[in-house]
């Protein structure tokens, strides 16, 4: 599962190849052949990212909503491109650009008019343009929900996967069973700001570092964590504890982290 900031990512990607230009689409597998009629030849006036949600928007007042899921990817390719495959849910087309949308969760139109609506249903977005740190305060000092929970839960908060919630709990030395209620504006405020910076390094950088360590030119990495996959603490040595959290591994140091 992707985690928010290769979605932010891929928008900022798939801009460069599609914003701007007359776009065809056609729907090689069949499932989305009506959608793709619906947007075929209108231009792609921008992509934007709302956690792990790609959304393109379109010059005739659509919105094309990819959530890629589990075993959803792209493919992406410059002209002239090769045949699309058989599995291939959506090809777009420009000019210079081909992308294949294969296996995705959710592939579908959304009209302007009920994008906004769209919008509410999920927290404020980590990298959003206009952050809303606010709505995601609220909603976590009203629940008697964990901590780690609720930075998951992207209808609270968009954009936090387990490899970040791990770090960024560690980081700021916060016991993840903390409850929501007993959190002040001022920890959220913190919380909030650092975990932003943390996405922004992941989509310049296109992988998670949370430990400070930057690659150097040309130097590719995937991620660059301090607990999440290990076994000692950096900061105090003692044994990292895993245990699950609604189905998912929670890293944290009982030292550091009590
Ligand atoms: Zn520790």
């Amino acid at each position: 599962m992707p985690e928010g900031h290769t979605i932010h990512r891929a928008a900022r990607d798939h801009a460069e190849m599609m914003s701007g230009q007359v776009i065809s689409a056609i729907s090689p597998q069949g499932r989305f052949a009506d959608g793709a009629a619906i947007i075929d030849a209108a231009t792609c006036k921008s992509t934007s990212a709302l956690g792990k949600h790609l959304l393109y928007h379109f010059s005739n007042q659509q919105t094309l909503h990819i959530h890629l899921g589990l075993g959803g990817y792209f493919v992406c390719q410059t002209q002239p491109a090769d045949p699309p495959r058989d599995v291939t849910r959506l090809r777009l087309e420009s000019a210079t650009h081909a992308i294949d949308i294969i296996g995705p969760n959710t592939c579908e139109l959304i009209p302007s008019e009920a994008l906004e609506a769209f919008r509410r249903r999920y927290g404020p977005d980590l990298l959003a343009d206009n952050p809303e740190p606010e709505r995601a305060i609220a909603a976590i000092r009203k629940s008697r929900a964990p901590i780690a929970r609720l930075l998951m839960d992207q209808k609270v908060i968009s954009g936090i996967g387990n490899i970040y919630r791990a770090e960024i709990l560690w980081l700021r030395k916060l016991n993840p069973m903390t409850r929501g209620v007993d959190m002040s504006d001022e920890d959220l405020q913190a919380l909030w700001d650092d975990m932003r910076a943390l996405l922004q390094i992941g989509v310049e950088t296109n992988s998670i570092i949370t430990n400070g360590l930057l690659p150097k030119k040309g130097e590719v990495i995937t991620e660059r964590t301090n607990i999440f996959g290990r076994e000692i603490c950096p900061r105090c040595n003692n044994a990292i504890e895993k245990s699950k959290l609604s189905g998912r591994t929670l890293y944290h140091c009982p030292e550091c982290q009590s």
